[in-house]
């Protein structure tokens, strides 16, 4: 079985619809570990396409402010201008799916999802602090995480040797394989679709091959100056605008 995994798409539909043309018939399953949307101009579509794709999806923080579960007096002022558009974007519809989604940490067919860690849905894994007391936490040797826009993760190894993995460099439609070994445990990020924040613009996704026992890591440019020209059009502020196009 090959799994896509994807998460913080932030209603960028031009790099949600790359992700999909380029795992296209090379995956069997989708699985969304939150943030649907908030930020991008396309909250409504990218709901749709995901929900009519994706076989398990959970919360991400900007779902639950867009759906009125969060306060976003938490977030800072362009994240919160952001949500409040959003808001008023979403049909009733779109709205009462993201207030329904379920909180990660879900297991799912031998591997578990969560948005921001396994202790906490809003906690950011940025390092070995935060990564280590999750894996000591973990039940399943292999958990998916989003929330910091940074493709990668981390593992940690039989004999409790640590290691960050990096991805930079990884070239357009050509995957960095991670092969996973059975006695290491793994926190892996697939990255972000709509807003990548590791110095790298380009839409970032990930697919598990349970045969292969490997994970691959993509990253694949798409049409920007249109997901641009869109905010530009909608108002959203020009710091959100810019940070696209820096993957920050
Ligand atoms: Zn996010």
């Amino acid at each position: 079985m090959r799994y896509l995994v994807i998460s913080d798409i932030h209603a960028n539909l031009e790099a949600l619809e790359r992700c999909l043309e380029l795992a296209e018939g090379n995956y069997s399953q989708l699985v969304c570990l939150g943030d649907l949307v908030g930020y991008g101009p396309d909250p409504n579509p990218v709901v749709e396409r995901t929900r009519e794709l994706a076989r398990v999806i959970i919360r991400g923080n900007h779902d639950r402010a867009c759906a009125g579960l969060l306060d976003a007096s938490e977030f800072n002022p362009l994240a919160r201008l952001a949500t409040e558009w959003t808001r008023h974007e979403l049909t009733l519809e779109n709205f009462e799916f993201l207030r329904r989604l379920p909180t990660g940490p879900v297991t799912h067919e031998g591997f578990e999802i969560v948005h921001g860690s396994p202790l906490d849905e809003d906690e950011y894994i940025l390092g070995p602090a935060q990564a280590l007391a999750n894996f000591r936490a973990m039940s399943d040797p292999l958990v998916f995480f989003g929330h910091t826009h940074r493709q990668g993760g981390f593992l940690l190894s039989a004999s409790d040797r640590f290691e960050s993995i990096h991805c930079s460099r990884v070239l357009d439609d050509k995957p960095k394989t991670l092969k996973l070994l059975d006695e290491h445990v793994y926190l892996i990020n697939p990255g972000s679709v709509g807003q990548p924040r590791d110095d790298d613009w380009r839409a970032a996704f990930a697919i598990l091959d349970r045969e292969r026992n490997e994970v691959e890591y993509f990253r694949v440019p798409y049409d920007l100056a249109k997901t641009q020209a869109k905010m530009r059009a909608a108002c959203l502020p020009e710091v959100l605008i810019h940070r696209l196009a820096i993957g920050r």
